[in-house]
């Protein structure tokens, strides 16, 4: 692995300046960055470690969409009333992904070789 630097800032204003800058990555679990890493497929100089903005966490209804925060755990929204009424292949397709501990404990996947992303890409969505 290439060395690279580690931030973990505490504001998202501070996190997108940093992860602005050339050749800096986003982590938020490392469960598919970190494997890309250890390959040599992804070689960041920089990486922000986003775990620390609350603000991520969690999805909010409104009335023509709903927001899935980045760091939203992939079991949060596949228990997510309006995603299982409107949505239901995407929660179906969550629930099957991974495992137990994974899906309780990492993002919902902003890997597009991700399940849920494939099809998402079938629907209006914005990332
Ligand atoms: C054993 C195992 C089994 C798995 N099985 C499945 C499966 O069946 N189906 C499936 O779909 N997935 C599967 N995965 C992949 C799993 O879904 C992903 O590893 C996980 O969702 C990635 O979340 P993470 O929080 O760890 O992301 P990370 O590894 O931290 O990030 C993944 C990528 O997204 C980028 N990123 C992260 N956050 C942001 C952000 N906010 N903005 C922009 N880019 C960002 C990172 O830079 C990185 O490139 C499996 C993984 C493992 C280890």
């Amino acid at each position: 692995m290439r060395p690279f630097t580690y931030q973990r800032p505490d504001s998202l204003a501070e996190a997108l300046a940093l992860a602005a800058r050339p050749s800096t990555t986003v982590l938020a679990g490392g469960t598919t960055l970190v494997d890309l890493m250890r390959q040599g497929i992804e070689t960041p100089s920089d990486i922000v470690d986003i775990r620390r903005l609350a603000e991520l966490a969690g999805s909010t209804v409104y009335s023509d969409r709903i927001e899935i925060g980045a760091l939203t755990p992939m079991s949060r929204v596949a228990e997510h009333a309006a995603v299982r009424t409107d949505f239901p292949a995407l929660a179906q397709s969550l629930q099957q992904a991974a495992s137990q501990q994974l899906r309780n404990g990492h993002g919902r996947g902003q890997c597009p070789a991700a399940d849920s992303l494939c099809l998402l890409s079938g629907r209006e969505f914005s990332v």
